[in-house]
């Protein structure tokens, strides 16, 4: 039997079988919505009118509890008023809202649920119920709420922790890495670190990217730059991240900046490398000795026999270059053993006079030599023969930097020397000094020179000219009366050499390194100290408070900007460092100069200052001092700023 018609399913269904399919699809739905998600309807008030079981759990109410409660009955008040707000004008305009809410159970715990509000309209377009869906989330929130600590702590480290993706480009850059480094985090997201960081050597670098994809983890060291294009030495530790599968994502490293402490070591090393060629030197130096006294014992005896001129000729020429060597031999021991001469009292003026007159009579015309020195010049205790040597060694060295001609200046002065200046300078004490300054108009000596000049052999010029003793053999001398030397040379302008050499004491004279008390006072003028070593912000605190200042401290700029915005109309005077890491002296300048205009400003720096006088966008800064500078040159330059 074959039928034939339309089949059920094509059969238009009567206005009541549609009801009840709909009626039934609807209870199908919320059968299913109810066993997926935290469901609520509330009329157009908020009031709950049904929770299911879901509901029921997460928030710790019974349903009784919950039917016929104001939503309030699990606001957790985390949530802004402007929240609640977006919340209820989107529902009551009749649109969906859509967020994630903080909300609390009966028991005062907190959980979150993304939610979802739907509004009920009708005829007129009304809401007159709402329906809230939710998802409980609060896991996810807990985990980005321990990785927001954890970066919080990350940021706490000194070091610099980054995170790159296989292609180096950057995922995360710390507080330290921008301390470090000077950019910040949002400047360098998604950038290429190599390119960046300009990391050196290549070869290493390379061999790093190898060895963390095949053992998974690195170390080493790198040079890289920093923002302000300086080079600074990190000690790098790579680990290689992998994802679940065990395949690699990202590369997590710490750089530790070590820049200073292996300066520090290379000092070090300078120093015991000083030591062993000093005691090699030393060592060969009285053999020769031993060689060439019986040399020139023979001489003397076969001058006496030799009777022909020729003979006699040749025998002084022999004399003469072997007392050459005898005197190179002094030298070379003089450096090596230290020097311990007769001490007298010593007028350094008669020194510099006669020093001026050897060298105008023996250096060439195109060189220009100027003195100056006071007639009430300290004495001091010395060995005037060595001290002359001191001296013409640096002259020498000045003439033969200035092959083209020039200009040496010798100039001498009284200058008390305290604890100030003594933190600045590692090799000086505190005390009364007569300096002795040699400067000349030459090329300057870079600041790579500038470290290695006073070792011993090492010499700039040719072999047969510098025998790479002179600068060593005079800080030998100087140290050995107590002094110290203070170079200071600009690229282009000149090198100038001061010889501190400490004065003898005289009755009546004060003591040496005491504070003077005849120096400005301070009137309880607030003075904001900004400089990143705490030897100098501790003893210019000490001295400033001494002088009746109050002070303010910063270790860098940045916490100078924060201290400045709390007591902008107390400070009297900001006294900066012009070298400091991470927020230098010329940037914090220009940021205090934006919160006030009329910020009075004392900058110091130990590279010289004329380097910074000619940045136009310095022009504020009132006085310029010279690191490192004494407790008169501070107050003086105080008082000068405060009186006018
Ligand atoms: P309120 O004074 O209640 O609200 C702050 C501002 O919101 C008011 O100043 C007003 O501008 C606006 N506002 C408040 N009530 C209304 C209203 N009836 N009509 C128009 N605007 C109004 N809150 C939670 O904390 N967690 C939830 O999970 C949650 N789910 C909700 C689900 C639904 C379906 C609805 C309708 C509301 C929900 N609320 C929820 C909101 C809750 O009703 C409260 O408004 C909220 O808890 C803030 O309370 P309050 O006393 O701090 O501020």
């Amino acid at each position: 039997m074959t039928t034939s018609g339309p089949t059920p399913l094509e059969t238009s269904p009567s206005p009541d079988e549609a009801l009840e399919r709909s009626l039934k699809e609807l209870a199908d739905i919320k059968f299913a919505l109810d066993q997926a998600a935290i469901v609520a309807i509330t009329d157009q008030r908020g009031i709950i009118n049904y929770a299911n079981d879901k509901f029921c759990q997460i928030s710790q109410y019974s349903r009784e509890e919950l039917l016929g409660q104001d939503h309030r009955i699990i606001n957790s008040a985390y949530h802004a008023k402007e929240f609640i707000r977006d919340l209820w004008t989107t529902i009551a305009g009749g649109k969906v809202w859509h967020g994630e809410i903080k909300n609390r159970a009966k028991d005062g715990t907190y959980y979150w649920v993304d939610t979802t509000i739907v509004p009920f309209l009708n005829e007129e377009g009304k809401p007159y119920q709402y329906i809230a869906i939710r998802s409980d989330i609060t896991e996810r929130k807990r985990a980005e709420e321990r990785i927001r600590e954890q970066a919080a702590l990350l940021d706490q480290a000194q070091d610099a922790i980054l995170v790159r993706d296989l292609n180096h480009n950057i995922l995360f850059w710390n507080k330290g890495a921008e301390r470090i480094y000077g950019w910040l985090a949002d400047e360098v997201i998604s950038k290429n670190a190599t390119v960046l960081l300009a990391t050196k050597p290549v070869a290493l670098f390379e061999e790093a990217n190898r060895a963390i994809l095949e053992k998974g983890e690195w170390t080493g060291e790198f040079r890289q730059l920093r923002r302000d294009g300086s080079e600074i030495v990190v000690e790098s530790r790579w680990t290689l991240v992998r994802d679940e599968q065990g395949g690699p994502t990202s590369i997590l490293i710490i750089n530790t900046d070590i820049t200073e402490k292996q300066r520090m070591e290379a000092q070090f090393l300078r120093a015991q490398r000083m030591e062993s060629i000093g005691t090699l030197a030393g060592g060969i130096a009285h053999d020769l000795n031993n060689v060439l006294s019986p040399i020139l014992m023979a001489i003397d005896m076969l001058q006496l026999k030799a009777n022909d001129e020729a003979t006699r000729k040749w025998l002084e020429v022999l004399r003469a270059n072997a007392s050459r060597g005898a005197d190179m031999v002094r030298q070379v021991l003089s450096f090596a053993r230290g020097v311990s001469g007769e001490r007298v009292a010593v007028q350094p003026r008669h020194l510099i006079k006669e020093i001026v007159k050897i060298l105008r009579e023996t250096l060439p015309k195109s060189i220009e030599i100027n003195f100056l020195v006071p007639d009430d010049l300290w004495l001091i205790s010395a060995d005037a023969t060595q001290i002359h040597q001191v001296l013409m060694n640096l002259c020498v060295n000045a003439r033969d930097a200035m092959a083209e001609g020039g200009a040496i200046s010798i100039h001498a002065g009284n200058e008390v020397v305290d604890e100030n200046y003594a933190r600045m300078h590692v090799e000086a004490n505190p005390g009364r000094f007569v300096v002795i300054s040699v400067s000349d108009t030459g090329p300057g000596i870079s600041q790579e020179m500038q470290s290695r000049i006073f070792e011993p052999f090492f010499t700039t010029k040719e072999m047969a000219k510098g025998t790479g003793l002179g600068l060593p053999t005079a800080l030998t001398i100087v140290k050995s009366h107590g002094g110290f030397i203070n170079l200071y040379s600009e690229l282009h302008k000149g090198s100038k050499f001061s010889v501190y050499l400490p004065a003898l004491d005289a009755p009546g004279t004060a003591a040496a390194g005491a504070l003077q008390t005849d120096l400005p006072m301070g009137h309880g003028e607030l003075i904001l100290v900004v400089d990143d070593e705490e030897s100098i912000r501790e003893i210019t605190r000490g001295t400033l408070e001494t002088f009746g200042y109050r002070v303010l401290i910063a270790s860098e700029g940045t916490e100078a900007l924060a201290l400045y915005a709390d007591h902008k109309n107390e400070v009297a005077v900001v006294l900066t460092d012009m070298m400091m890491p991470f927020m230098d002296g010329p940037a914090t300048i220009r940021a205090l100069q934006r919160m006030n205009p009329a910020v009075r400003i004392v900058a110091a720096s130990g590279f010289g200052t004329s380097h910074y006088q000619t940045d136009a966008s310095l022009e504020g800064v009132e006085i310029f001092l010279d690191k490192p500078y004494t407790a008169e040159k501070l107050l003086k330059a105080l008082a000068q700023i405060l009186k006018s």
